[in-house]
């Protein structure tokens, strides 16, 4: 371990850091409260906009605004609005994420297209599998919001993620080409690092997933925290995220 300045903003991980199996954990609230305010919650959920999280975070007593919020899913909407404008997208996920990318201008199609987004679809069906397969055969780039397979249910059931779905698709299409949206690639670190106004080099990831939130950290400069170690030992080291990877 090594002792830096104290860091002035924080990204913290939301499933197994903050909430377990839809309940907060004990020390969530007080982590929050300690921050001041100079944090923002980076989650691969593919599924949700960041007002029906909030809104969740809330009746849980976890007070987090929207604008504090970095999802996954409304992350890849963001970067297919503002990277490929005029782009005709086949969107696999929620309606809440459909009509934020029509209100973001975005062409939505049922087949064929310039791109597959795909997101956490619970309406996943034999019908969208074999658009999205074709639609990829037929040269559509294949962009995805996380590439999690499951996560832990209650009781320790298997929940399907949005990657399951993903090798459905690969499954048909064989071994493609796609783009990670999600942690642990980095568009979401930027956007939370913009809208902290915070330099890598001053941020802290606090995070339960070595391989997703740390191995994310690391591509992107920020040093990672393991949410034991801060609850351990809140804010007073932290170890450089190379050291925590060769570790974990
Ligand atoms: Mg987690």
């Amino acid at each position: 371990m090594q002792r830096h300045r104290p860091s002035n903003a924080y990204l913290i991980d939301l499933d197994g850091t903050l909430i377990r199996g839809g309940a907060p954990l004990p020390f969530a609230a007080p982590l929050l409260d300690s921050l001041n305010e100079r944090f923002v919650v980076l989650s691969n959920d593919a599924e949700h906009m960041p007002e029906q999280l909030s809104r969740s975070l809330r009746a849980m007593n976890l007070h987090v605004p929207p604008e504090r919020i970095v999802l996954a899913g409304a992350t890849a909407v963001d970067l297919v609005a503002r990277e490929m404008p005029g782009a005709r997208v086949m969107l696999l996920a929620s309606t809440v994420l459909r009509t934020y990318a029509r209100r973001l201008g975005i062409e939505l199609v049922e087949s064929g297209g310039d791109v597959v987004l795909l997101g956490r679809d619970r309406q996943f069906n034999f019908t969208r599998l074999a658009a999205a397969a074709n639609a990829v055969r037929d040269g559509a780039e294949l962009i995805i919001a996380n590439p999690d397979r499951t996560h832990p249910g209650k009781d320790g059931a298997v929940v399907p993620e949005t990657g399951a779905l993903l090798n459905a698709i690969l499954a048909c299409t064989g071994e493609v080409a796609y783009r990670i949206i999600g942690k642990p690639e980095t568009p979401m670190f930027w956007k939370a690092l913009a809208l902290l106004g915070a330099q890598a080099t001053d941020t802290v990831m606090i995070g339960d997933n070595v391989e997703t939130d740390g191995r994310g950290a690391l591509r992107a400069g920020i040093a990672f925290v393991h949410i034991d170690d801060w609850v351990a030992q809140p804010g007073s080291s932290k170890p450089t995220t190379e050291q925590v990877l060769a570790g974990g």
